[in-house]
Formats: C-alpha cells, structure tokens, sequence
C-alpha cells in the first residue's frame, strides 16, 4: 500500500472543519484518498461516525486527534494516529483542552467586545453547534459579521499575539501529549512544523525533545507547507530519522489551504510513516 494516496491530517465539525465526519468521509473518497486519518482539535468525537460512514467504502479510515500543546510558551500541534477513541487516560486529557476552550471563548468573546464587538463569544458557540469552540468559529463569525474580509483576515487583524482577540494557549505539555497518545496505542506526528513562529534552533529542540519522548513522525508535507517547507522538514526528518507523514489539513471546500488526497510527493529521502514497522496501524475507531 506504499503507493496508496494516504491523507493523514483533516478535520470535521467534531472541531473546526465545515463538512460532518460522514461528508468529510464521503468527499476523501471520491477524491482518490486510501487512507485517511481524521484528526479533530482536542477531540475524538468524530470518529464513531466516520468510522461507521467509512465501512461501506473504499476507504480505510485512521482514527485520530490533534493535540494542541503548549511548548516553550509557543502552541504546537501533536497528531496521534492509531488512537484508541475510547480510551479514558487520552479522553481525560483532552477533557482539560476542551475546559480551557470553553473559558477561552469566553475570554476572546469579553476583549473583543471592550474593542467594540458585540457577541462574538456566542456567535462562535452558535456556529460550533456544541462541539469544541475553535478560534476558527471566532474566524467565521466575525467574517459573517462585516468585521473581516476572510478568515486569515481575522486571524491577522484579532487572533494573533498582540491583537485584540488573542488569548494564550494554557495547553497540555508535551510529554502528556505523547503519554495520552502512546497510551491510546497511536503514534505521535508533529503537524506541520514549518508553521510555528519559532526560530530554527528551537524546532530542532523541540524534535529532539519529541524523538526522546518516543515520537515517531514529522509531518512533512502539509497543506499549510509550501515547497521550501516540505523540503526543510524532509531535511529535518532525515536528520532526526523520524519518519515523514502527510497531510492535506482540510478543514472546508470553500477555504482551504488544499483539497482532500491532493498532496505533493515527500522527498525522496524520506521514509513514509506508512511504510514504518508499526504500520498499518489498527483502524478500531
Ligand atoms: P485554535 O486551536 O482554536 O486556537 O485554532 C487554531 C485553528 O485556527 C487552526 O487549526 C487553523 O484551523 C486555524 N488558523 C490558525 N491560523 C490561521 C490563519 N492564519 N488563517 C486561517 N486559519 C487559521
Ligand atoms: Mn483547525
Ligand atoms: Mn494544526
Ligand atoms: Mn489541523
């Protein structure tokens, strides 16, 4: 299965994303993805779902979680794929990221409104249906509300350090993170390590810090990677011997950073996580 199309980063309403697990499912498929992992923000309440919307496919469906993390003071993406959805430590733990979500919405709702918005705290709820608020829900809202022209708009003008919205991340260390997925039984990725504002020497310690904690992969391409970035994190995976996964990201049809299975090759030194010993990894969501 090493030439299958594998997309192994994508999100659903569980979070963030704008189609349901069972259309997110429906739509890898009929772009040509074999493998894909769904991996909601802090959750793992999609994957029942997928899970049951992917049986009656041609398409084998990967659970999985993107852990935020907070490292160094700066937020950091751990994936972990394989998990067991069901399992109580990992379920606990994302349990305490959901809690400071639910207080952070209130917090970005109550400084966007001494900046003149007006309900913003509920207007991302409103749009969360009851999943987990994401700045992304923030992002929509006030988009739909005149106050930006688009989501990056938003992200620029209100969410980022500095700006109005901005709150920071209280997120689980590393070390929990990796603790939560291993004891789930997944294997741990860094999602697209060329995104965060970090300078180079400190992407390199925070590799090191994951490989000794027994992370297993870096993901090198990624929708948010351009192709210095793909490259860059090829170099560092072969560097690190960490194995290199890939991911679109797609979170919605309408503004994404890249469709769902449409991925650019790795480099060509890179050893695909799907060609490691621990892989196929179980698909018991
Ligand atoms: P949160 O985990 O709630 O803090 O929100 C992070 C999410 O916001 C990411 O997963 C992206 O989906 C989205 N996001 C972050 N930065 C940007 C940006 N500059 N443009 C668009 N979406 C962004
Ligand atoms: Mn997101
Ligand atoms: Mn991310
Ligand atoms: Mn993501």
């Amino acid at each position: 299965m090493s030439h299958a199309v594998h997309d192994l980063h994508s999100h659903s309403t569980a979070s963030d994303g704008a189609l349901s697990p069972e259309d997110l499912v429906a739509r890898a498929a009929s772009q040509g993805v074999d493998v894909l992992a769904l991996t909601d923000h802090d959750t793992t309440a999609g994957l029942q779902a997928a899970r049951q919307a992917a049986a009656g496919m041609n398409l084998s469906l990967l659970p999985g979680v993107e852990i935020s993390v907070t490292w160094q003071a700066a937020t950091i993406h751990v994936l972990g794929l394989g998990i067991d959805p069901t399992d109580a430590c990992l379920n606990a733990g994302l349990a305490q990221a959901q809690e400071f979500r639910h207080w952070r919405a209130g917090e970005i709702g109550r400084q966007l409104e001494h900046h003149g918005i007006e309900g913003a705290s509920e207007g991302a709820r409103q749009l969360a249906h009851g999943s987990i608020v994401s700045r992304t829900h923030f992002a929509r809202f006030l988009v739909n509300n005149g106050y930006a022209r688009n989501v990056r708009d938003v992200f620029k003008r209100f969410l980022i350090k500095g700006k109005p919205g901005h709150v920071p991340g209280q997120w689980a260390s590393l070390a929990q993170a990796l603790e939560w997925i291993h004891g789930a039984g997944g294997v741990a990725v860094i999602a697209h390590p060329a995104r965060y504002r970090i300078k180079q020497s400190a992407l390199r310690k925070l590799i090191s810090e994951f490989k000794t904690l027994g992370g297993a992969a870096i993901e090198v391409v990624s929708g948010s990677h351009d192709q210095a970035a793909v490259n860059k994190c090829g170099r560092l995976a072969e560097e690190f011997q960490l194995f290199a996964s890939a991911g679109s990201d797609f979170h919605d049809p309408k503004q994404t950073w890249l469709e769902l299975g449409r991925l650019p090759p790795l480099p060509r030194k890179c050893r695909p996580l799907w060609t490691s010993p621990v892989w196929p990894l179980p698909a018991r969501a």
